[in-house]
C-alpha cells in the first residue's frame, strides 16, 4: 500500500506517540492521535518538564543563599510558592500549546477521548461513541504511578507525584515514601524550599540499580542537605489525624515510625492500558505490560506499541525511540529497538547521569578497568563553586572498550551526550582521552577519567 493511504491510530499524546505521530506524517501516512488528557502526557504534563522546572526554582534559592561566595551580597529572599507553581505551569503549557501546533502543522488529527478496542483495526471514544478506523494501531498509553498495600496508603494526605505537582501550599513536613528517582528528586525541591523532608526506602542505597559508588556519594551528599535518609526501611503503615501522619516502618524486627504533615508516595510506576479492552482482542500482556517484539509488534497483526505501556526501561526518551521505531516497522521501513546505549539522568544537585553497565553489571561479564576523575581537578566546576562529584569511566581491559559512564557533578545530564555519541560509536578510552576537549569546561573531567586508563590524567597527583 502506498504510504499516503496508510491510516495509523496512536493512542496516546505523550513522548512515546506525539513524536511517532510527527515522524508518521512526515512518512506521509495519514495519522490520528488520541488522547484523553493533555498532550505531552506525564513527561510534559507530570513527570520531566514539571519537575525539573521547579528543581530550577529551587536551584535560583540556592544560588540566592550561595551568593556570598561569589562577592553578591544578598539581603536573602522571600519564597512565593504560588508564582513557583505558576512559573512551573507557563513552562508546561507553552510547551504542550507547541506540541499541538507541531501535529496540526504535520495535519495530524486530534481527538480527544479515551479509546478502547472493539476490534484489531477499530477503536471507539468512550466519550463520545465515535469510531475509528486505522490500517495500523500503535498503543502509547503510558504508566500510572504504583501504590504499596498497607493501612492508610489512600489517607488524604497521602499524595502520588500528580497530587505533588498540584499542591497549593508548601507543607512544613513530608515522609517521601520510595528513595528512587521520584522520590530524591521531589526530597531535594521541598527541602529547598524550606520543608523538612525524610526519605524511607527499602534498598540499601538510594537510587538502588545505579552504580553503587555514585548512589553512596549522592546519597552523602543528598543527607548533608539536611534530607534525612531512612534505608532497608520496610513502610508497614500510616496512621494519626490530619497534618499529622504516623509512618510505621520496619527495619529488620525493628518497628519505628516518623511523623509529617504529608506524605509522598514514589514507590515506581505502572503501565496504563486499563481502559483499552486489550484482552478483547487478545493482546498478550506479562507482569502487568504488553509484550511486543523488537519491532515494536504486539502478538496482534498490524498493532504495536512502545513506552511505559511496554514495561522495562520507562524513560521519555527510551519511549520516544520506540514509538519512532514502532511507525517505521509499521509503515513498512524495517527498524529493531536497540537498549545497548540508554542514558538516564537525575536532576539532583548535583545532577546524576549514566550510560551503559554499572561497575556492579560489567564485572560480571568483563574484565574491567576503571578511570575516575572528580571534579574537585576541574577549573570549570571551582569556578561554579560546584566541586562534588567524578566522573567514572567502566572499560573493557582487553579492547578498552567504553562499557559504562557514571557522572556526579555539575552539569552531569547534559554531558552524558558524549558518553551516548561514544558509546554508540564503539569508542575505546584512548580515543576519548585523545580528543581535545575544550577548555575551561567541566567536560575536560571526562576526557581526564579516560586518560588516567590512557596514560594517567594530568590534573591528578
Ligand atoms: P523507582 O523505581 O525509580 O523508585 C522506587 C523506589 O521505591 C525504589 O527505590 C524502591 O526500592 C522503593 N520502594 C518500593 N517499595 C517500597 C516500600 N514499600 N517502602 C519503601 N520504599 C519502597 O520509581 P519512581 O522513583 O517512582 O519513578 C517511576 C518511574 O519514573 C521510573 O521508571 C523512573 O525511571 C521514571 N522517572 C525518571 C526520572 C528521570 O529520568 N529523571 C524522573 C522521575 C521518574
Amino acid at each position: 500500500m502506498p504510504l499516503d493511504k496508510v491510516k495509523i491510530t496512536i493512542i496516546g499524546g505523550g513522548v512515546g506517540g506525539y513524536p511517532a505521530a510527527i515522524r508518521a506524517a512526515r512518512m506521509g501516512a495519514e495519522v490520528i492521535i488520541i488522547e484523553n488528557d493533555a498532550l505531552g502526557g506525564t513527561c510534559l504534563n507530570w513527570g520531566c518538564i514539571p519537575t525539573k522546572a521547579l528543581l530550577q526554582s529551587a536551584g535560583v534559592a540556592a544560588t540566592i543563599r550561595n551568593a556570598e561566595v561569589f562577592g553578591i551580597r544578598s539581603k536573602g529572599y522571600e519564597i512565593d510558592f504560588s508564582a513557583v507553581m505558576k512559573r512551573k505551569n507557563d513552562v508546561v503549557s507553552q510547551l504542550c500549546n507547541g506540541v499541538k501546533s507541531l501535529l496540526t502543522a504535520k495535519k495530524v488529527k486530534i481527538i480527544k477521548g479515551t479509546a478502547a478496542f472493539v476490534d484489531a483495526k477499530t477503536v471507539q471514544i468512550a466519550e463520545t461513541g465515535e469510531k475509528v478506523t486505522a490500517d495500523r494501531i500503535l498503543i502509547a498509553s503510558g504508566s500510572k504511578s504504583g501504590k504499596i498495600p498497607i493501612e492508610g496508603i489512600d489517607g488524604p494526605d497521602v499524595m502520588d507525584s500528580n497530587q505533588v505537582l498540584t499542591m497549593t501550599s508548601l507543607p512544613k513536613s513530608v515522609v517521601v515514601i520510595g528513595g528512587g528517582v521520584i522520590g530524591v528528586e521531589f526530597a531535594q525541591f521541598l527541602k529547598g524550599m524550606g520543608t523538612d523532608v525524610t526519605i524511607l526506602e527499602l534498598m540499601p542505597n538510594l537510587i538502588p540499580g545505579l552504580d553503587r559508588e555514585i548512589a553512596v556519594a549522592l546519597e552523602k551528599i543528598v543527607v548533608a542537605s539536611g534530607v534525612k535518609v531512612i534505608t532497608n526501611a520496610m513502610v508497614k503503615g500510616i496512621s494519626g489525624k490530619k497534618g499529622q501522619n504516623r509512618v510505621r516502618y520496619a527495619i529488620g524486627e525493628q518497628i519505628s515510625e516518623c511523623v509529617a504533615e504529608k506524605v509522598i508516595l514514589a514507590v515506581g510506576r505502572k503501565p496504563d492500558f486499563s481502559s483499552l479492552n486489550v484482552t478483547k482482542i487478545g493482546i498478550a500482556c506479562e507482569k502487568g505490560a504488553i509484550v511486543v517484539n523488537e519491532r515494536m509488534e504486539t502478538n496482534v497483526p498490524g498493532i504495536y506499541a512502545a513506552g511505559d505501556v511496554i514495561g522495562g526501561v520507562m524513560l521519555a526518551h527510551v519511549a520516544t525511540a520506540e514509538g519512532e521505531c514502532a511507525v517505521k516497522n509499521a509503515l513498512g521501513q524495517a527498524s529493531v529497538m536497540s537498549y545497548r546505549v540508554v542514558p538516564s539522568c537525575i536532576y539532583t544537585t548535583p545532577e546524576v547521569a549514566s550510560v551503559g553497565l554499572t561497575e556492579e553489571e560489567a564485572r560480571k561479564n568483563h574484565d574491567v578497568q576503571i578511570g575516575r576523575f572528580p571534579f574537585r581537578g576541574n577549573g570549570k566546576a571551582l569556578i561554579l563553586n560546584e566541586t562534588e562529584g567524578m566522573v567514572k569511566v567502566i572499560s573493557d581491559k582487553k579492547y578498552g572498550e567504553i562499557l559504562g559512564v557514571h557522572i556526579l557533578g555539575p552539569h552531569a545530564t547534559d554531558m552524558i551526550s558524549e558518553a551516548v555519541l561514544g558509546m554508540t560509536m564503539e569508542m575505546t578510552v584512548e580515543e576519548l582521552a585523545h580528543a581535545i576537549h575544550p577548555h575551561p569546561t567541566v567536560s575536560e573531567a571526562i576526557m581526564e577519567a579516560a586518560m588516567t586508563l590512557a596514560g594517567g590524567a594530568i590534573h591528578m597527583p
